[in-house]
């Protein structure tokens, strides 16, 4: 297979996607290559990506501000989005960032500093609550959290399933504005006379003006970077525990910093029930072992893939529900692996690679944000310079020497 493009997206999850829609929409040939997400994860080979789940948390209760925006301009494009694919992909939710009063600090104490995570909130003209210990409890009576915790609430927020953010943003590329889409893995992408050549697994190969790489928490895992991002990579679990149906537990969508004698027990997501592809109800719970598994090869990638994720996490998961929701009982319980990636920046990269290719990953806020920073991506391909009135200062790469890797990164801060 062949063809010329203007622009080869390279990626498609939610960043991709949007890249391509984003593109497509502005009138553009585009071409987007990835594979679909595989139907297990025990032998798996290959690349894999952040966003198989069914629940990403979208609102503005975040930090940076930059984050909050990205956010924001992505949730007002959903509504449009929706009625075009007729993809329903977001459902209504309380987003309740749960934190104690006086933080004890530690690596996720910013993502928890309620001054400022009312003050972006705020700046960006969303209502949010500030709720002390004895609101938080009287406005969710049926959950029991730490005593001296209290809360933001975003009573208009969203879970975001990212799978049918994907299929919406492709079938707004694809049927509507008229993008290809391929199921492949690029394997190499090169200069050519007329551009950029991009070739796939299979031997497929394409020619465009430019190409965007939108291959996520594994980008330095892929070999289609001259030089290592600074951007390192872990292997996330999550843990989906059964519950009976949606109505099983009367709780909110909620980021929980839960703290015992100023020390961090718990620190992650508790998201309300979901139902998942297997038609049962789950309540996904990610905590502290996001960091723990530095990830640096596709062969690393693979391996930790084929784990299915920790299993440790099974019983820190099911402590945070039993201290949540006191004396119910709940179903089994089991894990799956997911990609993150963070930046020293704590903001997503997007930048130009070389003249010819452009880089756009967000590892941790990527699923909420992922519409706008495809939107600034695809202007960013399009004209081969930031256009934006948020200064391309905020989302420059940083690049790391030849050689950086996520574990040496890891060992020099220890
Ligand atoms: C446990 C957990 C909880 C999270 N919670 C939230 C949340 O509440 N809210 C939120 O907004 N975000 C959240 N995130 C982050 C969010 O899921 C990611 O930021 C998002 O998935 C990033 O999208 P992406 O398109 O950049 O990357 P990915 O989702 O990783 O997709 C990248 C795609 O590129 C493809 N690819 C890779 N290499 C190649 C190649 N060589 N050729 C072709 N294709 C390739 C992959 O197959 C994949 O499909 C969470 C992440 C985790 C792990």
């Amino acid at each position: 297979m062949q063809g010329q493009y203007d622009v080869i997206v390279v990626g498609a999850g939610p960043i991709g996607s949007a890249t391509a829609r984003h593109l497509a929409d502005r009138g553009r040939s585009v071409l987007v290559v990835g594979p679909d997400e595989p139907s297990g994860f025990e032998d798996h080979r290959g690349v894999w990506a952040g966003y198989y789940d069914e629940g990403r948390l979208a609102h503005v209760l975040e930090v940076p501000l930059v984050t909050s925006l990205l956010a924001m301009r992505s949730i007002r494009r959903f509504a449009e989005l929706r009625e075009r694919t007729g993809v329903t992909f977001t459902v209504p939710t309380h987003s309740v960032s749960v934190m104690p009063e006086a933080p004890a600090g530690g690596s996720s104490a910013d993502w928890f500093d309620r001054g400022i995570l009312v003050a972006n909130a705020r700046d960006l003209g969303v209502e949010v609550s500030e709720l002390d210990a004895a609101e938080l409890r009287e406005a969710y009576p049926s959950v029991t959290f730490e005593p001296g915790h209290v809360a933001v609430v975003q009573r208009d927020a969203a879970i975001l399933n990212p799978r049918r953010l994907v299929r919406a943003e492709l079938a707004a590329a694809t049927s509507a504005a008229g993008a290809d889409l391929v199921r492949d893995e690029v394997v190499r992408t090169e200069r050519a006379h007329d551009g950029v050549r991009v070739t796939a697994r299979s031997g497929a190969s394409w020619t465009a003006g430019r190409v965007v790489l939108a291959t996520g928490a594994a980008s330095n895992a892929t070999g289609l970077l001259p030089r290592p991002l600074l951007m390192p990579t872990f292997g996330a679990t999550v843990v989906l525990v059964a519950v009976d149906g949606p109505d099983a537990l009367d709780m909110p969508a909620m980021m929980y910093l839960k703290q015992r004698d100023a020390r961090t027990v718990f620190g992650g997501i508790v998201m309300s029930p979901l139902r998942y592809p297997d038609g049962e109800w789950y309540v996904k719970v990610s905590g502290r072992s996001l960091l723990d598994t530095p990830l640096d090869t596709a062969e690393e990638i693979g391996a930790w893939v084929r784990t299915g994720g920790r299993q440790e996490d099974i019983g820190e998961a099911l402590a945070v529900l039993r201290d949540l929701m006191p004396g119910r009982e709940f179903g089994p319980a089991r894990t799956r692996p997911c990609l993150v990636s963070a930046t020293p920046t704590e903001r997503p990269y997007i930048d130009l690679v070389d003249e010819r290719t452009v880089i756009a990953v967000e590892g941790e806020r990527g699923a909420m944000a992922a519409d706008e920073i495809g939107r600034l991506t695809a202007e960013l391909a399009v004209h081969g310079r930031w256009k934006d009135s948020i200064p391309h200062e905020v989302f420059r790469a940083q690049w790391g020497e030849p050689g950086w890797n996520t574990a040496g990164w890891l060992a020099s801060r220890r």
